[in-house]
C-alpha cells in the first residue's frame, strides 16, 4: 500500500472530521497495518512506538493504585524495571515461576510466551483460570506458533521491532486485545499519551508481515537443530530453547568463556535484540547483572544456513 506521512486531512464539506484528522489519533498505514496483525492473533490490534511503549500504554490503562502485578519470572528484563517504576504509585510486582499457576493476591497476570532469555512457556489453562487480567508477551512465539487470545487471554502483546518487523530496520511495538472496549480505552491513552507508531514503521511492518510465516518457519527449524547439536557439546553446560521460536540461550561454564565466544563469530553478530533475518549472539550478564548466568549467551537464529551457523558456533566454542 502507498505511505501516507500526513499528519493532517482536511474535514469534509460540512466541516466534520472524517476517519482520519490528525497523525496522533490515526492514520491509514497504521489502521492497515493493525487490521493485518488483528487477523493474525485474532483480536483487535493497536501499534505503538516501542514494545516498551505498548507495555507502558497497557499498564496505564490496566493498573491502579493497590494493584499487584504477577510478573513471569525471568520476562524481559526492561518490562520488570518498567512495571517497577509505577511501584511509587502504589502498584506492586510478583514475579513468580509462569510454568505453575499465577499467585491469588494478583490483579493482573502478565506472561511471555517464550521468556526471554530463559525460555520457559507459561501454564497458560493455569493463568486464564485466575480471575485476574491475563497479558501474554508474545514476542518470541509470534502468531506462528501462539495466538494466546484463543487460549483465553485478555491481551497480547508484542515487540514488532524484532520478528515481525524481522530486519533489524523498525522500532515498534503491538497489543491486541480480545475485546473491542479494551481497544478503545487503548486507543483513547494513546492518543492522549501520543505513544503512537509512526507510518513509516507500519509501512515497514506491512513489508515484514508477508514474509512472517516463512522467516519464522524457517528461523525455527534451524533453532531446533542448533540447540540440539549444542546440547551434545562438551563446552555447553544447559541450552534452554522450548522447542519453537528462532530463539535459544545457552550457558557455558564461565562468563570469560562466553565474552570469548560472543566475540569469536565470524558470521553470527555480536549485537542485541533478537528476531531478525541475520543471527545475532551476546551475553545478557552485561545487561542484566545477577539476575541471568554469567556464561549465559542468547542468540537469535536468522535465515543463513543451519551449517554455516553451526560451524561458526563450533570455531567460536573452541575459543570458550
Ligand atoms: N518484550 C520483549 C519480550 C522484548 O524482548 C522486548 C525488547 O527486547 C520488549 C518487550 C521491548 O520492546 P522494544 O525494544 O520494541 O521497546
Amino acid at each position: 500500500m502507498a505511505l501516507d506521512r500526513s499528519t493532517i486531512w482536511p474535514f469534509d464539506e460540512h466541516g466534520d472530521p472524517g476517519d482520519f484528522h490528525y497523525q496522533r489519533d490515526g492514520h491509514p498505514t497504521g489502521a492497515a497495518a493493525e487490521r493485518a496483525l488483528g487477523e493474525l492473533d485474532g483480536g483487535h490490534a493497536l501499534l505503538f512506538s516501542s514494545g516498551a511503549g505498548a507495555t507502558t500504554a497497557l499498564a496505564l490503562t490496566l493498573l491502579e493504585p493497590g494493584a499487584t502485578v504477577a510478573l513471569a519470572e525471568g520476562a524481559y528484563y526492561g518490562t520488570g524495571r518498567l512495571l517497577a517504576s509505577f511501584e511509587r504509585w502504589g502498584v506492586s510486582v510478583l514475579e513468580f515461576d509462569q510454568r505453575e499457576a499465577p499467585p491469588e493476591e494478583a490483579t493482573l497476570v502478565w506472561l511471555e510466551a517464550p521468556s526471554n532469555p530463559f525460555l520457559t512457556m507459561p501454564d497458560l489453562e493455569a493463568a486464564v483460570a485466575h480471575p485476574a487480567r491475563v497479558v501474554v508477551d508474545s514476542t518470541v512465539a509470534t502468531p506462528v506458533h501462539l495466538r494466546p487470545l484463543e487460549h483465553g487471554a485478555d491481551f497480547v502483546l508484542h515487540s514488532a521491532t524484532k520478528y515481525l518487523g524481522g530486519h533489524h530496520d523498525v522500532l515498534l511495538g503491538a497489543v491486541v486485545c480480545r475485546e473491542a472496549e479494551d481497544a478503545e480505552r487503548l486507543l483513547a491513552l494513546r492518543t492522549l499519551t501520543g505513544i503512537v507508531a509512526a507510518p513509516d514503521p507500519c509501512w515497514l511492518l506491512l513489508r515484514s508481515l508477508e514474509t512472517l510465516r516463512l522467516r519464522v518457519e524457517r528461523q525455527t527449524a534451524t533453532a531446533q537443530e542448533l540447540a540440539r547439536r549444542l546440547s551434545e557439546h562438551p563446552a555447553v553446560e544447559v541450552v534452554r530453547y522450548p522447542g519453537i521460536g528462532g530463539l535459544l540461550s545457552f550457558d557455558l561454564p564461565s562468563e570469560d568463556g562466553a565474552r570469548r565466544v560472543e566475540t569469536s563469530t565470524r558470521v553470527i553478530e555480536n549485537a542485541t535484540s533478537l528476531g531478525a533475518v541475520r543471527s545475532s549472539i551476546e551475553t545478557r550478564r552485561r545487561w542484566e547483572g545477577d539476575r541471568v548466568p554469567g556464561g549465559l549467551l542468547r542468540l537469535s537464529v536468522g535465515l543463513e544456513d543451519v551449517d554455516v551457523l553451526w560451524d561458526d558456533l563450533a570455531q567460536a566454542l573452541g575459543e570458550a
